[in-house]
């Protein structure tokens, strides 16, 4: 099945489905609200299988310029002990978010999508008609909304089966490395101090990704600027890298499920379908796939419609998989730190929850080896 399909959304959820529907054959025009394509957030960290979609797509080559390889992943307490260490066997990148974005873009131009900026959906029926907030009214044989967590075709379709906010949320700072050789060694390292959490993660030659994560009530730990005095109280052996916080960006974390991830020939992906906790790092990485996937059902089905069930049926059960261990992980955050530690060694050692915290990040998405 091809036709014309119109996009909602240019982040990573719609960049993808703009590639793989255009590969495939598909007449694709990708809307973006913003005047450019831009993302926020510093950077992100992508496994295997997110890896195997940039890869699918032609945007690995350009996302993976000059970012850091992942080797280990370490989590320690407030005075930097050790509690769990985990070798990765596969590959894990810390990326630039925007370079992603902008890599994705140019792959989705090279297979002839059209990508309109200043250019805003505002809502699509079940047979097929998008309307823009510009008057126009297209219709299309498939509408993706790709638009993110306050996506309003989804809300206009009344497919949300579940939304809350989550008790906690974080800032996201990139800061420039001292010298180009810091933060080679192939670390992550999460600290942990209370219900306070401090992200390490290299992503960049030139650049490091933070992320400290808070309660959302910790008002002052979630103040911007950052309150620098709170966090090197919080974390006393990381002030030389508190020093070098610049402008950064809360958010606090959400989790989306749906009745159904289509209405007709209108289909939800990324965080619109499914928002889910960072506690794993596999948002982008299950927009792509879904988004890869998306494209890959329609080309082997009769209509729109048979390829969107057996989408849904054979990729969602993944999806939800990832939202309810992200979920599991985030809970040792309301827990007393003796608690915790003791989970987070325990955790460490245990190869069940070990398979079940790596199995999204293992899986060979749908499309990426046809
Ligand atoms: C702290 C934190 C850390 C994270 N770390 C990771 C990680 O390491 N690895 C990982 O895989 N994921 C991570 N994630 C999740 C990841 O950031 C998201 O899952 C991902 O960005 C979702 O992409 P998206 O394209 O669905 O949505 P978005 O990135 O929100 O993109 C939506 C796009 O649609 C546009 N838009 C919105 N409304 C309209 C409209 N009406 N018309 C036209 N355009 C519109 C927006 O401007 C935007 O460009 C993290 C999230 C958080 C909060």
């Amino acid at each position: 099945m091809k036709g014309k399909a119109e996009i909602v959304g240019g982040g990573f959820a719609g960049l993808t489905a703009a590639c793989a529907l255009a590969q495939r054959g598909w007449r694709v025009r990708l809307h973006e609200r913003a005047d450019r394509l831009r993302t926020a957030g510093a950077g992100i960290n992508i496994y295997q299988n997110g890896l195997r979609v940039l890869e699918a797509v032609g945007a690995a080559e350009d996302t993976l310029r000059d970012a850091a390889r992942h080797l280990t992943r370490e989590t320690r307490d407030q005075d930097d002990r050790l509690h769990s260490t985990y070798p990765w066997t596969i590959p894990v990148y810390g990326v630039l978010r925007q370079k992603m974005i902008d890599a994705l873009a140019a792959a989705a131009r090279r297979a002839g999508a059209e990508i309109l900026t200043n250019s805003e959906g505002t809502g699509a029926t079940p047979d097929g008609e998008l309307i823009l907030a510009s008057g126009e009214k297209t219709k299309a044989d498939l509408i993706v909304a790709a638009d993110g967590v306050n996506s309003r075709i989804r809300d206009g379709l009344g497919l949300v089966a579940h939304r809350r906010f989550l008790l906690d949320g974080a800032i996201r700072v990139l800061v420039p490395k001292l010298d180009p050789s810091e933060a080679t060694d192939g670390r992550t390292i999460e600290y942990w101090s209370g219900n306070r959490r401090f992200l390490y993660n290299p992503c960049d030659t030139r650049e490091l990704y933070l992320a400290m994560t808070m309660l959302h009530e910790d008002a002052e730990a979630r103040a911007l600027p950052l309150n620098k005095p709170v966090w090197k109280k919080s974390f006393p052996h990381l002030v030389h890298l508190i020093d070098r916080i610049g402008e950064g960006r809360y958010d606090r974390f959400e989790y989306i499920r749906l009745k159904r991830w289509s209405a007709g020939k209108v289909t939800v992906i990324g965080d619109a379908a499914h928002a889910i906790p960072p506690n794993i790092g596999q948002g982008a990485g299950c927009a792509m796939m879904n988004a890869l996937s998306l494209s890959h059902y329609l080309d082997r089905s009769r209509n729109v419609s048979e390829g969107l069930n057996l989408w849904e049926e054979k990729e969602r059960p993944l999806t939800n998989h990832t939202q309810r261990i992200s979920l599991f992980l985030g809970m040792p955050t309301f827990w007393p730190a003796p608690l915790r530690s003791m989970f987070h060694s325990l955790a460490g050692r245990s190869k069940w929850l070990t398979a079940q915290r790596t199995r999204t990040a293992r899986h060979i998405p749908t499309g990426t080896t046809t």
